[in-house]
C-alpha cells in the first residue's frame, strides 16, 4: 500500500494521541487570541492552552455554533492581524447566513497538504489528469480542491460548475480520468451525454469525487456503473477549511477522518454529550491546525457514526459513516419524523429510476401530504399503463415500509426535474 505520508497516515493510536494534545494545546492558545474564544475559556477557567492537561479536558470547553460564528461575523473570531490572512471562504448557505472563514498562508498550505492526502489515498496520482466542476469562488469545493489537486501534481483542470456539454467536451478533449461534482450533478450529466452527442467511448475517466451534499450508497453503486468507474466520497465543511476532512480510501468503506489535523466527537443529538463509537449522532470537529479562524468543538449539525475496527488501507485514522443528512433535515410529516436520505435509498434502489427526484409537501385538508416526483428511464414509458401503475405501487409500498407514511409517487420522464449546479435542492416544503 501506498501512502502520501506515511508517517502520519499510520501513526499509532498512542502517538496520535500525543500529538493531538500537544497541537489541541497551540490551537486552544491561537483561539484565546479571539475575543469571542477569550471571554468563553476564561469564563471556565481555561488562560492557557496548558490548562488542558488531557484529551478528555477538550468536553470542558462549550460547543461553537453556526450561530456563533454569524454573531461573531465579520472579524470577532480572527486570531491573527488582517495583514497575516491572504483569503476568505464562506459557506454556501444552505441553511441561513453564510458563515466566513479565514486563512493565513499556512492555512492554505496545511489545508491544501490533506487534500493531496485525501486525493492520493483514492489511488490518484501525478499522472492524473483532474476536471473540478465544483463552483470556483467563496465556496470551498472549487478553490481548496484545486489546491489540493495541484500539490499532489495532478493535471488539473478548473472547470468549475454548470455549462454540461463544456463539461463533456473538456473530459473528451482532455481525456481526463478524475472527476470532482456533487453527485447529482454527475447523475445529470450522465443523463445528457447521448443528447449533446457523446457516449462513454469518449471519456477516459477512471474516477470521481463525489461531495458536497449527502447522498446515499446506491446512488454511488448508480455513478459507478453508469460512468463504469469508481466513486469515493469526500466530505468537508468550509468551516474547516472546506475538502479534505475526511475522504475514502481505496477500499471505499467510510471515510477516514484525518485525526492529525482534526479532533472528532460524536454527540447525541438530544443530551449534546458526547456517544461512543459505532453511535449515530452529531459530528462535532475541532481543528487543530488552523491560525486564522481556530473552531473549537465545532457542531457540523452533520449526522453520522464512527465506524470501528481496522481499516485494510492500514491508515489508522478512524473512519466515519457516509452523512446521512443534517439535523434540521428531519422532516415532520403528520407528526412522523422522516430523513429524506431514507426516501433516496429506496428511489434509487428501484431498477426503473433514472437519475433525479424530488420531494414535496403539501398541506392536504388537516393532514399533510407527501408526494415523490421521480424520473424514470424511457422504456417505462413504452410499456403498458398498468405496468406503470404497477411501478408506482412498487415504489409507494417500499416507501412506506420505510418512513411509515403513504407517499403519493408521481413518475416523469428523464432530464424533466430541474438540477442544480451547486448543491442538489431536493425537498420543497410547500406547507
Ligand atoms: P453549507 O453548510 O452552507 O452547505 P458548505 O459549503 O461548507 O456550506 O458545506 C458543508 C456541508 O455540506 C457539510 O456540513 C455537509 O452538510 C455537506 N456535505 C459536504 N460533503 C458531504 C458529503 N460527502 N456527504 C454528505 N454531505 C456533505
Ligand atoms: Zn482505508
Amino acid at each position: 500500500m501506498e501512502f502520501y505520508n506515511k508517517e502520519l497516515e499510520t501513526i499509532s493510536r498512542k502517538d496520535l494521541e500525543i500529538l493531538q494534545l500537544k497541537k489541541l494545546q497551540n490551537i486552544v492558545n491561537s483561539a484565546l487570541k479571539t475575543p469571542f474564544y477569550k471571554e468563553r475559556l476564561n469564563g471556565i477557567g481555561i488562560k492557557n492552552g496548558l490548562d488542558l492537561t488531557k484529551l478528555s479536558d477538550l468536553q470542558k470547553i462549550p460547543y461553537t455554533t453556526k450561530d456563533d460564528l454569524r454573531e461573531a461575523f465579520p472579524y470577532g473570531l480572527l486570531s491573527v492581524s488582517k495583514d497575516e490572512v491572504v483569503r476568505l471562504h464562506a459557506s454556501s448557505g444552505t441553511t441561513g447566513v453564510p458563515t466566513t472563514i479565514y486563512f493565513t498562508q499556512k492555512d492554505i498550505d496545511r489545508a491544501s497538504e490533506l487534500v493531496a492526502r485525501s486525493c492520493f489515498c483514492t489511488g490518484s496520482r501525478k499522472s492524473d489528469v483532474f476536471q473540478n466542476v465544483m463552483t470556483y469562488g467563496l465556496f470551498t469545493g472549487g478553490l481548496m480542491l484545486h489546491y489540493g489537486a495541484e500539490k499532489l501534481g495532478m493535471l488539473v483542470i478548473p472547470a468549475s460548475s454548470g455549462n454540461t456539454s463544456r463539461q463533456l467536451k473538456l473530459l473528451k478533449d482532455y481525456e481526463s480520468t478524475v472527476i470532482h461534482a456533487t453527485p447529482s450533478y454527475l447523475l445529470h450529466l450522465y443523463s445528457k451525454m447521448d443528447e449533446l452527442g457523446y457516449s462513454l467511448k469518449d471519456l477516459k475517466l477512471k474516477k470521481a469525487y463525489i461531495g458536497a451534499e449527502p447522498h446515499s450508497e446506491d446512488i454511488r453503486k448508480k455513478i459507478e456503473k453508469l460512468f463504469n468507474i469508481d466513486a469515493y466520497n469526500s466530505y468537508g465543511l468550509s468551516e474547516m477549511s472546506g475538502p479534505g476532512v475526511a475522504f475514502e480510501c481505496e477500499y471505499k468503506n467510510g471515510m477516514h477522518l484525518w485525526e492529525d489535523y482534526y479532533i472528532a466527537e460524536i454527540i447525541d443529538r438530544d443530551t449534546l454529550q458526547p456517544i461512543e463509537d459505532g453511535k449515530d449522532g452529531e459530528l462535532v470537529l475541532t481543528n487543530l491546525e488552523r491560525e486564522a479562524t481556530p473552531l473549537l468543538r465545532y457542531r457540523t449539525k452533520d449526522l453520522t457514526r464512527i465506524i470501528t475496527g481496522k481499516c485494510e488501507c492500514g491508515r489508522t485514522h478512524r473512519r466515519i459513516e457516509r452523512i446521512k443528512g443534517r439535523t434540521d433535515d428531519m422532516l415532520i410529516i403528520n407528526g412522523v419524523n422522516i430523513f429524506p436520505s431514507q426516501i433516496e435509498e429506496i428511489v434509487m434502489k428501484t431498477p426503473e429510476v433514472h437519475t433525479n427526484y424530488q420531494i414535496i409537501l403539501r398541506k392536504a385538508g388537516e393532514l399533510e401530504k407527501i408526494i415523490v416526483k421521480i424520473e424514470v428511464t424511457n422504456d417505462v414509458f413504452s410499456d403498458d399503463t398498468r405496468d406503470l401503475e404497477k411501478l408506482k405501487a412498487k415504489i409507494q409500498n417500499n416507501i412506506q415500509s420505510v418512513i411509515f407514511v403513504k407517499p403519493v409517487i408521481e413518475l416523469h420522464e428523464p432530464g424533466s426535474l430541474p438540477v442544480q449546479q451547486g448543491k442538489a435542492i431536493r425537498v420543497f416544503d410547500e406547507r
